[in-house]
């Protein structure tokens, strides 16, 4: 399968500034060496979605509400998402988790209902500093991916993100050596045929290579370096070729 490149725009950018930077992507779409998603804020994705049409360039959000419908105020569901024109949703960022106090059981209620509605679920999980400093970060990757992933997951329709919380936004990497432990043992968690599993937390231009060429990396959620055209495309770049 082909690497995936996500970028997560977070809560950034005007309907201009987003047009902008969606046709700076957009224009060196052309034998991409990945596929590519701009996961845009959400009352951005109409217009990005417009002038990413034509593009080989997909649209993601950056959450869903688990219900088609109702009295959910303020809430997006998946199956609108899907009406804007998203192939992807991002669910269980580490930021909703701790800003919104989203529980496991939560992501999975979301995932699922994306799952439904024909949109790829990008599920995140990752450790804390202080889980990691104290040894948990095993036990608190397996409670997320057994506690988030819907049910049925394979690798057509689920993406899993690994991202440290502390190295997300940070300027900190893991180590390659973490970062394919933690893949390693999320890909055996999901058994014979796991989905692909994203790194997230610091990629930019000048590490994506090291990262990206790591065992058990199928491609990377990128915040900050998502919002600077020519250091996205060096990530997309940096993908190492893939057999069929
Ligand atoms: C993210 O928010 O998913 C992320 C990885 O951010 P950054 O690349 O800025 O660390």
């Amino acid at each position: 399968m082909r690497y995936l490149i996500a970028g997560n725009w977070k809560m950034n950018g005007s309907t201009a500034s987003a047009r902008d930077l969606a046709a700076a992507i957009a224009a060196q779409h052309a034998g991409a060496k990945a596929d590519v998603v701009l996961c845009p804020p959400a009352p951005l994705l109409a217009a990005v979605g417009a002038t990413l049409a034509g593009s080989t360039i997909r649209l993601g959000a950056q959450d869903c509400h688990f219900n088609e419908k109702g009295a959910h105020t303020g809430d997006i569901s998946a199956w609108l998402l899907l009406d804007l024109g998203c192939t992807h949703v991002i669910v269980g960022h580490s930021e909703r988790r701790a800003d919104h106090g989203e529980t496991d059981g939560q992501v999975k209620a979301k995932a699922t209902a994306a799952m439904k509605a024909g949109l790829i679920p990008i599920v995140c999980v990752g450790e804390t500093e202080a889980q990691r400093e104290k040894g948990e970060t095993a036990a608190v990757i397996a409670r997320q991916v057994r506690g988030s992933l819907p049910d049925g997951a394979s690798p057509e329709t689920v993406v899993i993100a690994y991202e440290p919380v502390w190295a997300i936004g940070t300027g900190k990497t893991a180590t390659t050596a973490d970062i394919a432990a933690v893949h390693g043992q999320i890909q055996q968690l999901c058994g014979p045929k796991p989905p692909r599993i994203l790194y997230g937390g610091s990629v930019k231009g000048s590490n994506a290579a090291a990262i990206l060429a790591t065992p058990g990396v199928s491609g990377a959620l990128v915040g900050g370096a998502s919002l600077d055209a020519a250091d996205f495309w060096r990530i997309v770049e940096a993908c190492p070729p893939v057999s069929a």
